[in-house]
């Protein structure tokens, strides 16, 4: 793993580096910025380097700890993921576990580094344990915590880790590279302004024609139901629920909706009793709902902007700039305003495993201009 692979994150790479070149490697370390711009990719990178036996800044490669590495098996770098338990959290076992091993020096390289890519789902008893392992780590131990938003996490956690901040990458530098996937230069452009620098979100978009219908179905609801009267949002919201792939509870009746893609089946809970059979698990029924959560978000947030006559280049969704202008002139400004907090908020309700079919009857009504 190579640094120079990682693009727009020269900042945080520097940072890294150079900790490793004055000998001085911390032992916790924050990464925090948007989701898919390279902080797990930076955070392996940094592990490997950590325990290369050339010692130098980067990682030589050629090594065997950096061979083990590079293959996932050097025993001395470990990833904790949300546990099998709930698949949801990262519970205070797993937590204990890893402390357990921390205790011991290196089996094969020079540290033990623990990568935690999801620190925002530890459990509150897991944040707990882990912060006092932080209060006195080994020495030969680093950890890498990685989240969103640094308010994901508790104050006390955050002031005894090196925190780095991830950038989102520039839309020039995610269409480049989606037009290097083979990805039309329209199609790369549009889903370079979508996704925000988020190359995942981008990539996804710009190259799964799954996920690029999806989001025209959902903008082209979304502009139909401002204009709804209120009495047919609830039909809105079922449409809405369609299209995002989330079943009926009770009946197994099927429908014409996109088949959930292998992404959103990956995120399905292992132990989590399917409701209605087959793929349409209650993780692709989440999955289904924060991906149309994003793209309600960018409607509502594109509406904002031209409220506030931004020019039209910062919007997420320039290929609908008629629809937004349709709906613009129906909604009072403290309402389109309320509508974006409460489908934030919906983010955040569904992390923590409100049910999706729910949230989205919600948010129909939340979302209309009367809301
Ligand atoms: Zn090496």
């Amino acid at each position: 793993l190579n640094y120079s692979k990682i693009l727009g994150q020269e900042e945080a790479v520097r940072t890294l580096k150079g900790a490793i070149a004055s000998g001085k490697a911390g032992h916790a370390y924050l990464f925090y910025g948007p989701p898919g711009v390279g902080k797990t990719t930076v955070g392996r990178a940094f592990a490997q380097a950590l325990n290369c036996e050339a010692g130098g800044p980067e990682a030589c490669g050629v090594c065997l700890a950096c061979r083990r590495a590079e293959h996932d098996n050097l025993r001395d770098i470990e990833v904790i993921e949300p546990g099998s338990k709930s698949g949801r959290m990262i519970e205070i076992e797993q937590v204990r576990t890893m402390i357990a091993r921390a205790s011991t020096r290196p089996a094969e390289g020079r540290r033990k580094v623990f990568l935690i890519p999801q620190a925002q789902r530890l459990s509150p008893p897991a944040m707990q344990t882990l912060l006092k392992t932080l209060e006195e780590p080994p020495e030969f131990v680093t950890l890498i915590l990685e989240t969103r938003e640094l308010t994901d996490l508790l104050p006390t956690l955050i002031s005894r880790c090196q925190t780095v901040r991830f950038r989102r990458l520039p839309n020039e530098a995610v269409a480049r590279i989606l037009k290097s996937q083979g990805a039309s230069p329209a199609k790369a452009s549009v889903a370079a302004a979508f996704s925000r620098g988020c190359l995942t979100d981008a990539l996804a978009l710009a190259t799964d024609a799954a996920v690029w219908k999806r989001r025209e179905r959902i903008l082209l609801a979304l502009s139909e139901i401002a204009a709804l009267p209120r009495p047919q949002l609830l039909r809105a919201a079922e449409d809405l629920l369609r299209i995002a792939s989330i079943k009926p509870e009770k009946s197994s009746e099927s429908d014409d909706s996109d088949p959930a893609s292998e992404e959103e089946s990956a995120d399905r809970a292992p132990d989590e009793p399917s409701r209605t059979g087959g793929a349409s698990s209650a993780g692709a029924a989440r999955a289904g709902m924060a991906e149309a959560l994003i793209v309600i978000s960018s409607w509502l947030g594109d509406l904002m902007a031209l409220h506030a006559g931004s020019p039209h280049a910062s919007l997420r969704n320039p290929d609908h700039l008629d629809a937004l202008e349709r709906s613009l002139p129906l909604y009072a400004p403290a309402r389109l305003f309320a509508a974006l907090d409460f489908t934030l908020k919906c983010g955040y309700y569904l992390e923590r495993n409100a049910n999706p079919r729910l949230l989205m009857e919600n948010l129909a009504f939340q979302i209309h201009p009367g809301g």
